[in-house]
């Protein structure tokens, strides 16, 4: 029953995209600063609710051509930092068997097996060599 409330509810609404989630990731962050106090906690106190209010008013609105463009323009903007987070992730899973570098010509990030000693590297987008030990 609530389960089929939901869906009515959400309906033709915009719902939770990915800005969606980073002001609702935002949100919690200025909650928990809040917990500090004094006048530092009250402005994160009154910026945490307005991203929350902005959040689900961003969820709820029928509007969602509008919302959509909003979300992109918010993908666009941050490819690159989500790129390098992905990046980070990457490297971090696979720090036993590979050693990663960056190209320094075009900033590429390059993936060499560990421990083959110094080794030149060639980057597979520009072609440009560089050596490095891995
Ligand atoms: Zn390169």
């Amino acid at each position: 029953m609530i389960r089929r409330f939901l869906y009515n509810f959400f309906q033709g609404r915009n719902g939770f995209d990915n800005l969606a989630r980073f002001t609702w990731i935002l949100t919690i962050v200025f909650l928990l600063l809040s917990f500090f106090g004094g006048i530092f906690g009250f402005i994160m106190q009154t910026l945490a609710l307005l991203l929350l209010v902005y959040t689900w008013w961003r969820v709820c609105s029928r509007n969602v051509y509008k919302r959509s463009q909003e979300n992109s323009r918010y993908l666009t903007r941050t490819a690159g930092i989500r790129m390098k987070f992905r990046d980070l992730k990457t490297r971090y899973a696979q720090r036993r068997e590979y050693k990663f570098f960056t190209c320094p010509t075009c900033h590429t990030l390059l993936r060499v097996p560990k421990g083959k000693g110094k080794i030149t590297i060639t980057c597979r987008k520009c072609g440009n060599r560089f050596s490095g030990k891995t």
